[in-house]
């Protein structure tokens, strides 16, 4: 974008410019949380934000709204917003909601029979870079594609109000992980997602289903009660990105 003053940029009244820095900030606050840079717990500061991404403070309050509506970010009252922090209990909440969800997907994706060969090459070609980034021990990329894969099945189900409900479970569940695993990890075995690929190739409709609920099983095992909270720096996170909106 031109180099403009930073009024014109942020907007007064929220026009397509203010959109535009409200997307990039609800964008980069939800990738942060998805990398693991900001992990469980940590208070996002209004004041911090708003020289970080250069815009006022009402700016980031209503972005900080946006995230809490889509369950990564906690509004405390009279204490400010924190990256969300499953309790052990919500974390249950949702795994059991991802089995019903995934369940539900497999039943329509296996229930005609074998998956026709367009969808197992997406799933190949999926399963290719969840062995790529591991190879090369790429964290960030492991846990990406790990939730990826999950979306990747709901998006070739054909439902998109599945696939938006469980694009919000894989990030809360993702959240969970961070805050309660027991040791750090990519949210999902690779070898995992190989197998229940190959039985939907196969046209095993009941093998696939069995292998991905022991699979979301074997995810939510990993959890346990962790109650420390790293400190973070924003800045070193975000660094200062207000020239770039
Ligand atoms: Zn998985």
């Amino acid at each position: 974008m031109a180099a403009t003053g930073r009024k014109a940029r942020e907007g007064t009244t929220g026009g397509p410019r203010g959109a535009q820095a409200h997307d990039r900030i609800v964008q980069s606050v939800v990738d942060a949380i998805a990398d693991r840079r900001l992990p469980p717990g940590t208070k996002l500061t209004e004041e911090r934000l708003a020289q970080i991404f250069g815009v006022s403070r009402a700016r980031i309050r209503t972005a900080l709204s946006a995230l809490a509506q889509i369950g990564v970010v906690e509004l405390r009252p009279n204490r400010g917003a924190f990256v969300a922090r499953p309790s052990a209990r919500e974390a249950r909440e949702v795994f059991e909601a991802r089995r019903i969800v995934e369940r539900g997907l497999l039943d329509r994706l296996a229930g005609a029979g074998p998956l026709p060969a367009d969808a197992v090459a997406r799933l190949r070609a999926h399963l290719a870079k969840e062995k790529a980034a591991a190879a090369a021990d790429d964290r960030v990329a492991m846990i990406r594609l790990s939730g990826d894969f999950h979306l990747l099945l709901a998006d070739l189900a054909g439902n998109g109000t599945l696939a938006t409900f469980l694009d919000s479970l894989v990030r809360q569940s993702s959240l969970a992980i961070a805050a309660l695993e027991v040791r750090q990890s990519p949210d999902c075995a690779a070898h995992e997602h190989q197998a229940i690929v190959e039985a939907l190739a196969a046209g095993e409709g009941e093998r696939a289903m069995h292998l991905m609920m022991e699979h979301l099983g074997a995810v939510e095992d990993r959890l346990a009660p962790d109650p420390g909270v790293p400190e973070v720096d924003l800045f070193a996170v975000f660094g200062r990105l207000g020239e770039a909106i």
